[in-house]
């Protein structure tokens, strides 16, 4: 995120400052919270792809352009807990993307709500330079189990799921190669057709054990960032416990690039990074694995101060912010 970006986040910020009837929480989280009837709310997301900065026709087919533009939105419903119900769709449309790519890219957009029971309800084409894809999505969930960024607690254990890194990496290997070698297929597809994390955010918010929520967009120590500004807390990352796979290290070593950073710094991971009380941890991790399949790791815990810091070999140095740029 550059630094104009995040300056005129900030003007955003404080003209969308104020209470309305019914605003539970507006800017600053991963959806904008709104009552709905009783002990329900509403969560509402928005996020816009462009061509040449988020995604390059070149070597992201159609189709999974399609799953990842809802992919990306279904995964900051996943972040609060939710559950995933309606989208908008507002598409910019150049000659860069034809008309078959373009029916492509709609039933790979169709396919993932789908999966989800995601109806697309509305949106708006327009012609422009370059192909834009702007989604808003619509979700619901219990009132008292919303998981907000700013509920971590001093001494809470931070925990991921997945792996970090990937979708990084294979950008890197997307731009960098003209033919990717098989064996790094899965980090094209991280790259290429992430998978939103909703089933995990539904359980970890019903079980009532996680404090704070979001989904990893920007890079763990950018994204790391947001919960510790948000809870008035630093936090500290233990670089010896971040999850990397053996794929991602040697395409690390392929690259000549230190494949640490990618976990720490690339962005795109759409996987979830929640906060639980010390202890608690564990046995959450148990009941994920049993009931989802999905492994998840402790990478550290929050403490007093502000700031993200890595402590390896001894050392600790701070990272906050040195997040992902949107750069292709
Ligand atoms: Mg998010």
């Amino acid at each position: 995120m550059s630094s104009s970006e995040l300056a005129f986040i900030s003007t955003v910020a404080s003209l969308a400052a104020g209470q309305a009837p019914g605003l539970i929480k507006g800017i600053g989280d991963d959806c904008a919270v709104l009552e709905k009837n009783g002990d329900q709310v509403l969560l509402v997301t928005t996020d816009t792809l462009v061509s040449g900065v988020h995604f390059n026709l070149q070597w992201h087919p159609p189709h999974l352009l399609g799953r990842k533009a809802a992919a990306v939105n279904l995964s900051d419903i996943a972040a609060m807990g939710g559950v995933p119900r309606y989208a908008l769709l507002s598409a910019a449309l150049s000659s860069e993307l034809s008309e078959q790519g373009l029916q492509e890219f709609m039933n790979g957009f169709v396919e993932i709500l789908r999966e989800h029971d995601v109806v697309l309800v509305g949106g708006d084409t327009v012609a422009a330079p370059c192909p834009t894809f702007s989604i808003t999505l619509l979700g619901d969930m219990a009132k008292a189990q919303v998981c907000y960024r700013a509920a971590a607690r001093e001494g809470d254990e931070v925990w991921v799921s997945g792996m970090l890194g990937e979708a990084a990496a294979g950008l890197s290997l997307c731009e960098q190669m003209d033919k990717v070698p098989e064996q790094y297929a899965s980090l094209i597809q991280a790259h290429l057709n992430p998978h939103p994390r909703v089933a995990l955010g539904r359980f970890l918010a019903a079980s009532g054990d996680v404090h704070a929520m979001m989904d990893l967009s920007d890079g763990l120590a950018t994204d790391l960032a947001h919960i510790c500004t948000a809870s008035g807390l630093a936090a500290l990352v233990d670089g010896q416990r971040l999850p990397l796979s053996a794929t991602l290290m040697q395409a690390g070593e392929l690259l000549g690039y230190e494949a640490r950073q990618w976990a720490l710094c690339g962005g795109e991971d759409y996987e979830l990074l929640y906060t639980v009380a010390p202890g608690e941890g564990q046995d959450l991790a148990r009941r994920v694995m049993e009931e989802l399949g999905i492994e998840v790791s402790c990478i550290g815990r929050m403490t007093p101060g502000e700031g993200v810091f890595l402590e390896e070999d001894g050392l600790k140095r701070q990272i906050s912010y040195q997040g992902y740029e949107h750069h292709l």
